[in-house]
């Protein structure tokens, strides 16, 4: 019997068919819907990065992104603008809080001033990275909380301008577990980035909190929730902060390989039941690590962001059940069964949200 073994295994190894089905093969998945992904990154104003993205939004039939990645009034601000007026229809840029700034006087006074230079240059919404609540301090040195009172001010100055908040607080609730053979990210490259030390960070529980205290003092600021707004392994939760806050949206960017470990039909369900609340975006950035002048790593780039975008167009309209998770975590070897929402749900989640939340949004009529 041991004898053939190895005879067996060559036949298995030569016959077998694959396991896994690879993409690559397959033709794109081009949507036939209007799509704005609100959560896109652009690191700096980079024509080439811009053209490469906007060839690859061609490719699959994506309308618009939304960078968030605009900066402040003094720094590329100015450059990102100029930029979105060579691409009205396409481009839509958020700004940022300049916390480099925060151990000068008088730094909490002048955010409001900031963010109305910024919106009058032409910025659509601000975007808040996690660090708040996380690693940002105060001139004191003291760690800043997200619901700070020093920060009331520039809450309320952008429902003032009517324009919304997109904020990242917290990070999916794994990242503070210890790691053990069930961490996700078991063995990845990602593995220490994506897990904290509990006794030097804030608690998920603390983190949140602090955001949906800020929801509750600014019922007229609109806030979309960054990444499921970090709550995906609880939509129990989620549901109940829609409910609580009419002022929370959330946006389902890089989130995929988790909602791809739950059940399909309740994935959808949610979905359905708050489709007025979730907005379309995929995280990740153009160009990222690529040098623009370097043509065939621009082209594998294109190829690998056509991929990334397709895998979620395909993810949200079909209920194939071979779907690559659209980061290909752990050399791809995750596939997530597609949630196939109904036509009028992809039509508010791609985009009618996103254009009741963000002011000026412009639409050529076809
Ligand atoms: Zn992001």
């Amino acid at each position: 019997m041991y004898r053939t073994a190895p005879l067996v295994l060559l036949a298995l190894a030569l016959f077998a068919p694959r396991v896994l089905a690879q993409d690559e093969d397959k033709p794109l998945h081009k949507t036939g819907y209007r799509v704005i992904n609100v959560h896109r990154h652009v690191d700096s104003p980079s024509p080439e990065a811009v053209k490469a993205e906007l060839e690859v939004l061609d490719r699959v039939g994506v309308s618009a992104i939304v960078v968030l990645d605009g900066g402040t009034s003094d720094g590329k601000l100015p450059a990102w603008i100029e930029l979105r007026k060579k691409h009205p229809e396409r481009l839509i840029v958020f700004g940022n809080v300049p916390w480099g700034r925060i151990k000068q006087d008088n730094f909490f006074e002048n955010l409001p001033r900031e963010i109305a230079d910024q919106h009058k240059l032409g910025v659509q919404g601000l975007k808040i990275f996690k660090q708040l609540g996380m690693s940002i301090r105060d001139g004191k040195g003291e760690l800043l909380k997200g619901d700070d009172p020093r920060l009331d001010p520039l809450w309320a100055k952008c429902g003032e301008l009517g324009i919304p908040v997109l904020i990242h607080m917290a990070d999916p609730k794994e990242y503070w577990y210890p790691l053990t053979y069930n961490t996700f990210h078991y063995g990845m490259k990602s593995e220490q980035e994506q897990h904290y030390d509990r006794d030097k960070m804030p608690s998920w529980e603390e983190l949140i909190r602090q955001r949906d205290h800020i929801l509750k003092k600014h019922p007229k600021t609109n806030f979309i929730g960054a990444h499921m707004g970090s709550l995906t392994f609880d939509l129990k939760q989620l549901g109940e902060t829609f409910d609580k806050y009419p002022n929370f949206s959330v946006d389902c960017s890089a989130r995929t390989r988790i909602l791809g470990r739950l059940n399909p039909m309740a994935v959808r369900d949610f979905f359905v039941k708050y489709q007025d609340r979730i907005l379309f975006g995929t995280d990740s950035s153009a160009l990222n690590n690529v040098k623009p002048d370097d043509e065939k790593a621009v082209a594998a780039w294109k190829d690998r962001a056509s991929r990334f975008y397709s895998r979620h167009l395909e993810y949200f309209e079909t209920n194939r059940v071979d779907i690559v998770e659209p980061y290909g975590w752990g050399k791809e070897w995750l596939r997530i069964p597609g949630v196939k929402l109904p036509p009028q749900v992809l039509e508010k989640f791609y985009h009618a949200n996103a254009e009741k939340l963000i002011p000026g949004l412009t639409r050529k009529k076809d």
